[in-house]
């Protein structure tokens, strides 16, 4: 039983509305499509979302790497993840959104072969998923009209950005707060835009507006400055940037530098991985969010099947797909409910069908 064929698609998906963070604003999200067929009739989908600022990479360099992987999987059998993994770090270093559309992909064969959703597979801890929704940077009163028209919808957890300029930073959580009243819970992710220094007094001046988590305060590189925020903060500090990797999630630990840590599978490599920095920070006692990048409903979709297999995976940002006005997948994947993600109960990932319009043509076939 192996790998037989392996096609690479290239689509470009416009957001609603411009989506700006710290480190930039997005119009659209360029990400790369991988489908995997096999010898023995099954065939699996995954996505890479590539971000040049998170993990180094672009739809060329995804392309590129998946150049360099597809045709050395070719007969492989893809139940030996294990072994397809080690592969394809043999073959290239880094490249994790590359490597994330093959290991959903791989998954995807084995649920179906196994005719069991992944999420099964994996752990089967929990059937739905709490997610937030993020408001990217605006104007303090423009994002706590957004806060508004999302607790309208449903959404029960806000994830707001932050990072550009501290004095307005404050000012947009106040707003917020005040606008969507007690209950909600308000998340902010600063995308290491402060210093330490801004970090501990900003986070001072919001305490009041009871915030569950405080996301990458400062640079990615800086851990011992992440582990003084922490230190002088009364909310739990998430790291995101600064974890990509299983080692990575170690170094953190050590430093005592976060109280969870956010895993993304564009930043891990996929869901093995994933499952890898999961188990390290458990052993911590850290609880892990699942983020994402860019994804649309299929990148989406391993997440959530990720954050439903696994115990520790206690917190969800999965609402990229939500902030997409172009839909890829037509049929199928993690649907939303209110702010639940519904994990899908079909086999594999439970992908049902795509905007042939969106997906086109491949733009690579190795076989
Ligand atoms: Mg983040």
């Amino acid at each position: 039983m192996g790998i037989e064929r392996i096609e690479v698609y290239r689509v470009s998906l416009a957001y609603v509305e411009p989506f700006r963070i710290a480190l930039g604003t997005s119009v659209k999200s360029e990400n790369v499509i991988v489908r995997v067929l096999t010898d023995f009739g099954i065939e699996g989908w995954g996505e890479a979302s590539p971000s040049f600022k998170i993990t180094n990479e672009t739809p060329e360099t995804v392309i590129n790497a998946l150049t360099k992987i597809g045709p050395r999987l070719i007969g492989m059998c893809p139940f030996k993840i294990e072994q397809i993994i080690e592969k394809i770090d043999e073959i290239i270093e880094g490249n994790t959104s590359a490597k994330a559309a093959i290991d959903m992909a791989i998954l995807d064969i084995i649920g179906k072969k196994a005719r069991k959703p992944i999420s099964s597979l994996l752990g089967g801890y929990r059937d739905e998923v709490l997610t937030d929704i993020t408001i990217g940077i605006k104007s303090p009163k423009e994002m706590a009209k957004s806060a508004v028209k999302y607790i309208k919808k449903g959404f029960k957890v806000l994830k707001v950005k932050v990072g550009v300029n501290p004095s307005e930073d404050v000012e947009r959580i106040r707003r917020i707060r005040k606008a969507v009243g007690p209950e909600i819970k308000i998340r902010i992710d600063a995308n290491q835009g402060w210093t330490p220094k801004e970090a501990i007094e900003i986070i001072k001046k919001i305490e009041k507006y009871n915030v569950e988590l405080v996301e990458q305060p400062v640079k990615a590189e800086d851990i011992k400055g992440m582990a003084t925020v922490r230190k002088n903060s009364s909310i739990p500090i998430m790291a995101d940037e600064s974890v990509h990797s299983p080692k990575d999630a170690l170094e953190v630990i050590k430093a005592e530098a976060a109280d969870v840590i956010n895993i993304k599978l564009m930043k891990s490599g996929g869901i093995w991985k994933a499952m890898k920095i999961a188990a390290i920070a458990e052993a911590a006692n850290i609880p892990c969010m699942v983020g994402c990048m860019g994804e649309s409903n299929l990148g989406i979709t391993a997440a959530v099947h990720f954050a439903a297999a696994v115990k520790n995976v206690q917190y969800a940002d999965l609402d990229a797909d939500l902030l997409l006005k172009d839909k890829l997948v037509r049929k199928g994947g993690a649907k939303v409910k209110g702010s639940k993600r519904i994990v899908p109960k079909k086999n594999g990932l439970g992908i049902g069908a795509f905007n042939e319009n969106l997906l086109g043509k491949p733009v690579k076939v190795f076989k």
